[in-house]
């Protein structure tokens, strides 16, 4: 079995880094925070030092990070996963990042024998946990179907979309698929309960019927028990969105939904709902029309 280097143990990465542990891989794991570093070596792991020196002990090296600045830094950067590859090895960035970064990476990593995949994620914290992820990759065929028995040990739904890039691309396109859809459930819910509806109820009648979605099952809960613990970072959510508008710019394209409700999670950002769950979206609705949903019983 290959030797992997898994660097960014978050809350999507802690969990990924532990099924590849029970599938039996020898993994080197690198995080900032030494407590969560130690958690995982606790569970197996070799503690690694630098982005170099996991490379340098591992065939393929895997990054769960938050934002397109540190996949840069952490690849590119001084002692970083480049400096330490070798003809061969697979890299692989599992964070979602800027299509462009993306080929830059892979395109730096070819440059030194080695070969790259942008390989984002989607089904949150639970699907990481479940090793039920859905993964979109991006890269050559050759790399993909090396890297496939190590997805198929997180995720479920392993699409080799096409090129460099491609996987982030279709990580952008499913991003604003999740925030609208929170956003219209967001707004469902609390026309239902301003109208004086049980919006629990409302949830329950959805579900069975052509609105029914996982984010009105899994989210529409969460704004019902009013728990907004993430899950899903509006911060990071609120990332993704600037991957996407950004991204449309590039493509001389318009996409005003998308931007309307990035400026939502900009209000809500401002509001303090940086570090909460991407659900507590309803939170801005709700206080645009001065009326809370009440916590179901
Ligand atoms: P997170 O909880 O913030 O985890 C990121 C981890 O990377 C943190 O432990 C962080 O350490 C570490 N890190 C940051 N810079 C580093 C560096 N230079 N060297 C080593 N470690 C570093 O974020 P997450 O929710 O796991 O998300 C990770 C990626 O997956 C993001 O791109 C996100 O958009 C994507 N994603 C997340 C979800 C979700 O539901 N959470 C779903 C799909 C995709 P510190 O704690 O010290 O900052």
């Amino acid at each position: 079995m290959e030797c992997i280097g898994f660097i960014g143990l978050g809350i999507m990465g802690k969990p990924m880094s532990q099924h590849l542990i029970k599938a039996g891989y020898a993994l080197t794991v690198l995080d900032r925070t030494p407590e969560v570093q130690q958690e995982i070596v606790a569970a197996g792991a070799h503690a690694g030092t630098s982005p170099k020196q996991v490379a340098e002990q591992s065939d393929v090296v895997v990054t769960m990070l938050p934002d397109s600045p540190d996949v840069s830094e952490v690849v590119l950067g001084k002692n970083g996963v480049l400096e330490g590859l070798r003809p061969g090895s697979l890299f692989i960035d599992m964070s979602t990042i800027l299509p462009s970064v993306a080929r830059r990476v892979t395109d730096a990593v070819r440059q030194k024998g080695a070969d790259g995949l942008d390989a984002p994620v989607s089904g949150g914290q639970v699907g990481a946990q479940n090793a039920t992820l859905s993964i979109m990759v991006g890269g050559s065929a050759a790399a993909f179907a090396r890297a496939k028995p190590i997805f198929e040990k997180m995720g479920k739904n392993i699409v080799h979309v096409g090129e460099a890039g491609a996987g982030q691309v279709t990580k952008a396109a499913n991003q604003v698929v999740v925030a609208v859809t929170i956003a219209a459930v967001s707004e469902a819910l609390l026309l239902a309960a301003k109208a004086g509806v049980d919006p629990a109820k409302v949830r329950e009648a959805l579900l069975g019927g052509f609105a029914q979605s996982r984010i009105l099952d899994l989210h529409g809960n969460r704004m019902l028990q009013r728990n907004f613990q993430p899950g899903f970072k509006m911060k990071l959510h609120r990332k993704d969105m600037s991957i996407v508008l950004h991204t449309a710019r590039e493509l001389g394209l318009a996409l005003p939904t998308s931007a309307g409700v990035a400026e939502l999670m900009n209000a809500a950002m401002g509001n303090g709902g940086a570090e909460l769950d991407h659900s507590a979206l309803v939170m801005m609705l709700e206080k645009l029309g001065n009326f809370e949903i009440p916590k179901a019983g």
